[in-house]
C-alpha cells in the first residue's frame, strides 16, 4: 500500500479568473507533521480545503491513502478538519460534544461514550467531561475540538490555524502538546499557519507557499539553513540581505571587497548575499581573521531576551545585523560606537540573483 497519506498531482484551483493554487505537486508522508506556511492569501487554506474536499480542483488530482479522491465529497474522505474557531455545540456538555461524530454515525451509546472518554483522555480533558464549553478556557476548548476530531480515528487530520485564537503563552504550550499528541498517535497532521516560528517548532516538513505555489518544501533545518530563494531567506527567521556583485571568476564583491563564495551558480552581475545574524563573529581590531572580515562600528543594540541584537555600520557603506547570546558570564555587553571586525564566512552565505 502507498506510504503516502496525501498526494496532490498538478493541482490548480481557480476562482473565476483568479488562480488561488497554481499547479501544486506534493506528497505528504504517512505519520508526518506537515505544515503549509505562508503569508495571507498565498493559497494555504485553499490547498487544505482541496484535501478536505470542501473545494474541488480546477485541474489535477487529489489522492488520499493512495486512492484517487479528486471527485469524492468531503464526508467520504478519511480526513477530519479542525478549524480556528472551535465550533463546539454550546448546549452539549464536553463528553457529548466529543461523542457527536459517533452519534452521527449511529454507534451505540455505550461505545460512543467509551470512545469519547478515551479521546478526552488523549488531550488530558477527562475531568471536564460534564462541563459546558462556556465553562472552559480557549485552550481547553481547542483541546476538546481536537478530541472530537480524533474520536473518528481519521487517517489524516487537517488543522487550519487551530491555535490562532490563543494568547502567545498558551499558544506555545499547545504547540508542544499538539506535536506530542501527533507523535504518540502517529496520525498524519496537515497544519496551516502563517507563523514561521510555529511551523519550525512543530513540523517534520514545511511547504512554504507564495502566490499559490510551493516556494520550497523541506524540513525546518534545511529551510532555515539552506533557503533556495531570497523569499524563503526573508520569510524564515531574520537574515541580512547584502547587496553584492558576482564577478566573472565566480567570486563576489561585498562592501567594496572581493570575497570567495563557497558555492554559486550565479551569472556575473548584481546579486544578494544572505547571511544569518547569529553566524557572524566579532573580532577585536588587530586579531587575525581566518575568513573575510569587515571593519564595522556598533550603531544600535537591542536586548531581546536570550539574545542581543546588534546593528553595525560597515566601513564602505551598508549595515549588518549580528545576534549574540545574552550571557552574564560573557563580560559586559558591547558598547555603542565599538569598532570590531565582522567575520562573514562564505559557507554561511547564500547567494541569490536579484
Ligand atoms: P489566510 O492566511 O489569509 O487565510 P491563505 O494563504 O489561507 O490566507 P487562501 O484562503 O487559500 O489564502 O486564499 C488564496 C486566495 O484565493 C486569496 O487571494 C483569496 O482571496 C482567494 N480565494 C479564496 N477563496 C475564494 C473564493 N471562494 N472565491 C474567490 N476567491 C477566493
Amino acid at each position: 500500500m502507498a506510504d503516502h497519506a496525501v498526494e496532490l498531482r498538478n493541482v490548480t484551483k481557480r476562482f473565476g479568473d483568479y488562480v488561488a493554487v497554481r499547479d501544486i505537486d506534493l506528497t505528504i508522508r504517512k505519520g508526518e507533521f506537515f505544515t503549509m506556511l505562508g503569508a495571507s492569501g498565498c493559497g494555504k487554506t485553499t490547498t487544505l480545503r482541496l484535501i478536505a474536499g470542501f473545494e474541488l480542483p480546477s485541474e489535477g488530482q487529489v489522492l488520499i491513502g493512495g486512492q484517487n479522491m479528486t471527485d469524492s465529497p468531503a464526508y467520504a474522505r478519511p480526513v477530519h478538519t479542525v478549524f480556528q474557531s472551535y465550533a463546539l455545540f454550546p448546549h452539549l456538555n464536553i463528553l457529548e460534544n466529543v461523542a457527536f461524530p459517533l452519534r452521527v454515525r449511529r454507534l451505540p451509546k455505550a461505545e460512543r461514550n467509551e470512545r469519547a472518554r478515551a479521546a478526552l483522555d488523549l488531550v488530558q480533558m477527562q475531568q471536564f467531561a460534564d462541563r459546558k464549553p462556556s465553562q472552559l478556557s480557549g485552550g481547553q476548548q481547542q483541546r476538546v475540538a481536537l478530541a472530537r476530531a480524533l474520536v473518528n480515528e481519521p487517517e489524516v487530520l487537517l488543522l487550519d490555524e487551530p491555535l490562532g485564537a490563543l494568547d502567545l503563552k498558551l499558544r506555545k504550550e499547545m504547540q508542544l502538546e499538539l506535536k506530542e499528541i501527533q507523535r504518540r498517535l502517529g496520525i498524519t497532521f496537515v497544519f496551516v499557519t502563517h507563523d514561521q516560528e510555529e511551523a519550525l517548532t512543530m513540523s517534520d516538513r514545511i511547504a512554504l507557499m507564495q502566490g499559490g505555489r510551493v516556494e520550497q518544501l523541506a524540513d525546518p533545518v534545511t529551510l532555515y539553513d539552506r533557503p533556495e530563494s531570497r523569499y524563503v531567506a526573508e520569510f524564515i527567521g531574520e537574515t541580512n540581505l547584502l547587496p553584492a556583485a558576482i564577478l566573472p571568476d565566480g567570486s563576489a564583491r561585498l562592501f567594496g571587497k572581493r570575497i570567495v563564495l563557497a558555492q554559486t551558480r550565479l551569472a556575473e552581475g548584481p546579486a544578494t548575499l544572505a547571511i544569518r545574524p547569529e553566524t557572524i563573529r566579532r573580532l577585536a581590531p588587530g586579531v587575525a581573521a581566518i575568513a573575510d572580515a569587515f571593519t564595522a562600528t556598533l550603531r544600535d543594540r537591542v536586548f531581546i531576551g536570550t539574545d542581543l541584537r546588534l546593528v553595525y555600520d560597515v566601513d564602505g557603506g551598508g549595515e549588518v545585523v549580528v545576534r549574540i547570546q545574552n550571557r552574564s558570564d560573557a563580560g559586559p555587553p558591547p558598547e555603542l560606537g565599538e569598532k570590531v571586525r565582522l567575520v562573514l564566512r562564505s559557507e554561511d552565505m547564500r547567494a541569490f540573483s536579484n
